[in-house]
């Protein structure tokens, strides 16, 4: 096979000295939706370019959705993308359950008992009374395609349970493991580069998040979100919220995974074990849904080497160190908030790239070695072959496959390889025993344990699989990496936005906003206007200043402010808005929990906003503001300037210009109060905004301002 250039990722290329001496590729890479900053800045440090046009030729393309089937049908052999097709069967809250309850059915419960029983409302919900009778006990509640905690409720009631939108109801696992009294749960990244042969690995870093309000599990306290729940999106909000300075840090309500063994570890906890568990239930968890994603790749998919896939695994440890299944993430956040994010995924992601492997040049290599997903017809062939003939078989037809994978382990920097390993065929071959699986594992491991394959399934079920020499040789990989701690400091040289710059030096910041403001100021009075979608985004943006504000408005005197967020909160939410009341109201909620809460909904309102702008309803044309004079301006405004460009909007634009908010999410009947909420005089124009109605005259309902 002809050698290949890959390009070595590395983070130090971060590192604004050493990204000057890279020297630019002809790789193009493309990054579509989500939180991709991160990812772009490593790709262009190492010389790669953001695609311009559609029809360009891009190696990498990461998306956070999945490819329709013609788009995966024409990719090119050295085409790489970040999903494989129906991978929500993993991914999707109800599928996955539905598939790891499926395995329980086929092999055993006690083999997949890491997931809690739940339901699948409105169809099971008949179910989940009888189990509910059968044993009283708290459950939570998740919209089945959600994410970051959004709609998610606990109760001991399936009365209480809407079923507007179809959510799962899962048993509420009661004993966590605290850390500093806190609830916590772990988010692990695992790569898979193929699923036939299934090729998978697990990161040796992950995150520890943990709820910011002390745990109790007392049924007075199920409505307090910060105590359930261990998102960040929730808990970032809290007061409480401290984030590690680094990865080597036992503190703070976002840590690193290594840290937390080690701790545990001191503390003479079998972490040994706890590993193997999460390894186990990784490898179950996706070897339930490779023979969907397998058929879809069939079909759909022109090479082996095309798609790879990161998922993010939820795990909840209990107070017995056993872990649970909470949920499989598509397209785990890439954010970098805190410098704990940029070390862990900026390393991740260069280790990730690496295996991946991109090349520096554009080749054919490929097609000329003829290994591409014709082996369709091939695997056929394979397939009808006797036992005797696999091993043989495996080498002939196939090996250039394996050797690329074989290859790709060379490059595996942090992550560790967990499947196949050399007991795997041993330990998972009633789940994963493909013909390719076992091919591969026989290529690889020669003399490898196959002592499982020829024993019945029926005494299989009852097989209790001991630890062996070789996970004891793979935990050493773990324990050295965590003893010595991670020690890259490299990543904090990312460069800095210009926002943050900008707020170094004040007084250049409000000339160049001035500025700016000006420039937009005489394209509006020249007769330019915002497009519905360029509105919302500047919106969107204001709102997030005043999630930023609300500490502050909470520890004003009487804190009239916060309570007329909070009534707007409880206004915009679409769903369970009875239960957000209730939940503001209560008289268990402190001040930060309430800000806490009417930060995390106001953020789950501008996401819902967000969609709608990248669903791309009004793309600006020639009577809009020029797109990048108005990037800029975002980059840098503040919640004032925010409020000025939209406050001129509205007087030269009275019909049209509160688009933004009004004519989507309120009714004719919606009369909002939102008074204003600042000393200062602003949100005045949110105020407005809130108050038309539905034919667009507005309804302004005076309150007196705290000042
Ligand atoms: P989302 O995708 O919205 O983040 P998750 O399934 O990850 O939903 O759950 C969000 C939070 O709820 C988790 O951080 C976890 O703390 C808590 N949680 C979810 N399911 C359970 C459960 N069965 N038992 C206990 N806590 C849970």
């Amino acid at each position: 096979m002809k050698k290949r250039n890959l390009i070595h990722f590395d983070p130090e290329g971060l590192n604004p000295k050493v990204r000057k001496l890279q020297s630019p590729t002809s790789v193009l890479f493309k990054c579509k939706k989500g939180e991709c900053g991160i990812l772009s800045l490593i790709l262009e440090a190492h010389g790669l370019a953001q695609a311009a046009a559609p029809s360009d030729d891009v190696t990498l393309l990461w998306t956070a959705t999945h490819l329709k089937p013609d788009k995966l049908g024409s990719l090119k052999q050295h085409q790489r993308i970040n999903h494989f097709p129906r991978s929500y069967e993993l991914t999707r809250k109800d599928r996955l359950y539905k598939n790891l309850q499926r395995m329980q059915d086929l092999y055993g419960t006690r083999h997949f008992d890491f997931i809690p029983q739940s339901f699948i409302l409105p169809a099971e919900y008949k179910e989940l009374l009888t189990a509910s009778h059968r044993l009283r006990c708290p459950w939570i509640v998740k919209p089945v395609a959600s994410s970051r905690g959004r709609g998610i409720y606990l109760t001991y009631e399936p009365s209480d349970i809407s079923i507007e939108e179809p959510v799962i109801v899962s048993r509420y696992i009661d004993n966590p493991l605290l850390i500093d009294d806190n609830k916590s749960d772990l988010r692990l990244y695992v790569l898979v580069t193929s699923y036939d042969p299934l090729v998978v690995y697990l990161y040796r870093e992950g995150l520890v998040r943990c709820a910011t309000v002390k745990y109790t599990s007392n049924a007075m306290n199920l409505d307090n979100p910060c105590v359930h729940l261990c998102n960040y999106s929730i808990n970032k909000y809290h007061s409480n919220f401290r984030t590690s300075p680094d990865l080597e840090a036992d503190d703070g309500h976002k840590r690193s995974f290594s840290s937390l063994i080690r701790s545990l570890s001191q503390s003479g906890k079998d972490t040994r074990k706890l590993i193997f568990s999460i390894e186990d239930l990784i490898i179950k968890t996706i070897a339930s849904t490779a023979s969907h994603v397998n058929i879809a790749c069939n079909m759909f998919v022109p090479s082996f080497t095309n798609c790879f896939e990161l998922y993010g695994f939820d795990i909840l440890i209990d107070a017995n160190l056993k872990p649970w299944l909470l949920e499989v993430n598509f397209s785990p956040s890439l954010g970098c908030d805190t410098s704990i994010d940029k070390q862990i995924k900026s390393a991740m992601l260069c280790d990730l790239l690496n295996i991946v492997g991109i090349e520096s040049k554009v080749t054919e290599w490929c097609r000329e070695e003829n290994v591409c997903r014709t082996d369709k017809r091939q695997s056929g062939r394979f397939r009808s072959k006797s036992a005797n003939n696999r091993r043989q078989s495996a080498k002939s037809d196939f090996s250039p496959i394996f050797h690329y994978f074989e290859e790709q382990h060379t490059r595996k920097g942090e992550f560790i390889r967990i499947f196949p390993t050399e007991i795997s065929m041993y330990r998972y071959y009633d789940y994963a025993g493909t013909d390719l699986n076992i091919a591969f594992h026989n290529y690889l491991f020669p003399k490898g344990d196959r002592s499982m394959l020829g024993v019945k399934k029926s005494r299989r079920k009852d097989f209790e699989f001991p630890i062996t020499d070789t996970d004891l040789a793979r935990y050493q990989n773990y324990e050295e990496y965590f003893e010595k701690g991670y020690v890259s400091k490299k990543i904090n040289n990312i460069v800095r936005p210009i926002a943050e710059i900008m707020r170094e030096s004040p007084e250049d910041g409000n000339r160049w906003i001035d500025t700016i403001f000006e420039e937009l100021k005489y394209s509006i009075n020249a007769g330019k206007r915002l497009s519905v979608s360029q509105a919302r985004k500047l919106f969107i943006r204001y709102l997030g200043c005043i999630i930023q504000r609300l500490p502050y408005l909470a520890s004003q005197p009487g804190q009239q402010q916060l309570n007329l967020v909070e009534k707007f909160v409880c206004r915009v939410a679409t769903k369970n808005r009875g239960l957000h009341q209730k939940l503001l109201a209560s008289p268990r909620a402190t001040v930060d929990d309430k800000v806490a809460f009417i930060s995390a909904q106001l953020r789950s309102f501008i996401d819902g906003l967000e969609k709608e702008c990248k669903d791309g309803s009004g793309f600006p044309n020639n009577n809009h503001l020029d797109a990048e004079i108005l990037e800029e301006f975002c980059n840098i405004a503040s919640e004032t300037d925010f409020e000025r460009l939209l406050a001129l909007h509205t007087e030269v634009e009275p019909d049209c210009s509160l688009q933004f908010l009004f004519g989507r999410k309120f009714s004719n009947r919606t009369k909002l109060i939102l008074p204003v909420i600042c000393e200062e005089g602003r949100l005045d124009l949110l105020k407005k905004a809130c108050l038309l109605n539905g034919h667009g005259s507005p309804h302004i309902v005076e309150k007196p301002c705290s000042s």
